[in-house]
């Protein structure tokens, strides 16, 4: 672990090799999704023989943490005040980033990585730890469970509607039913649902300067083009959501206050205007699935 202040190299330090002893049993990761589950219950990992996701040519690959640790380690960023990210290098798995939101009435983990070391806790806990991890879907649930140990078992909201892929089901992975659900911080976890039918949104309302931010995983995903965003089932294998799908959800973030939107990489942010780009892309989108394409205008109704 790391910590930097630019886009810098950075060295990986003799911490990185030591593996927390995480008291949930033999474990392995999912070398192409980067999620973990315990040795017993390790055949094809189910979040990647998924429609949405994919198997490696030769097949399905697992490696160890102790594998992970020796090869990668993780680097912080501040994105803004109060918002960090926290990456693995080189890049692992989906090339995932989660995002460490500090707050005073406690500290929210957005999303997983599946590499967890002392290093890493240690830069975690020398600004006020953690009270709770959030995670968008299943592609972010890296190593959940371990991190969750490592802050005292704090709890891994996840929506009911994706119970099904939780992979060992744990006291500290606890799930959530309905439309919003709050967090300390005054963070809300917002249901969105489409890419899958549990996918979240958590919603920081003093970010931005207190002009609000949503941090997403891939659903919405931004676009190459920053000023819009796309809505889809599966990204590797470009499987689009369908319109009523999209509409749902734009409906659930609609309302909730926020400029600014971060997506799953650091290339994938939204300065400002983040609303009003998703509302547009929501146009292009219900008009490219009925084969109508170019500009899309303020005036324009899907
Ligand atoms: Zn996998
Ligand atoms: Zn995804």
């Amino acid at each position: 672990m790391t910590q930097r202040s630019d886009e810098g190299n950075v060295a990986p330090g003799a911490e990185a090799f030591q593996v927390r002893d995480d008291g949930i049993g033999e474990t392995v990761i999912c070398a192409t999704c980067g999620v973990q589950r315990q040795v017993v219950s390790a055949q094809t990992c189910p979040v990647c023989a998924d429609e949405r996701q994919y198997l490696p040519e030769g097949g399905q690959r697992w490696i160890t943490p102790e594998e992970l640790a020796r090869r990668h380690y993780n680097t912080m960023t501040e994105e803004e005040p109060g918002l960090y990210s926290i990456r693995t290098a080189p890049a692992f798995a989906i090339g995932q980033r989660a995002l460490l939101l500090a707050t005073p009435h406690g500290n929210v983990l957005w999303d997983c990585l599946s590499l967890v070391d002392d290093a890493t806790i240690a830069a975690i806990r020398s600004k006020g730890g953690l009270a709770a991890i959030a995670i968008s879907h299943p592609h972010f649930y890296g190593a959940m469970r371990v991190w969750s140990r490592a802050f005292g078992g704090v709890p891994v909201w996840i929506h009911d509607a994706d119970r099904q892929w939780i992979p060992d089901p744990a006291p500290e992975i606890r799930t959530w039913s309905g439309s919003t659900k709050p967090l300390p911080g005054d963070l809300t976890l917002i249901h969105v649902g489409g890419h899958f039918d549990g996918s979240q949104v958590l919603h920081w309302p003093a970010g931005a300067g207190g002009h609000g931010v949503a941090l997403v995983g891939d659903n919405p995903n931004v676009c190459a083009d920053h000023r819009w965003v796309t809505f889809m089932r599966s990204f590797p294998n470009y499987i689009p959501l369908a319109a009523d799908e999209a509409e749902r959800v734009v409906a659930a973030l609609r309302p909730h206050a926020f400029d600014r939107l971060y997506g799953w990489t650091p290339e994938r942010v939204i300065r400002q205007d983040a609303k009003r780009n998703i509302e547009r892309s929501l146009i292009r989108h219900v008009r490219a699935l009925r084969g109508e394409h170019g500009a899309v205008t303020w005036s324009a109704r899907a």
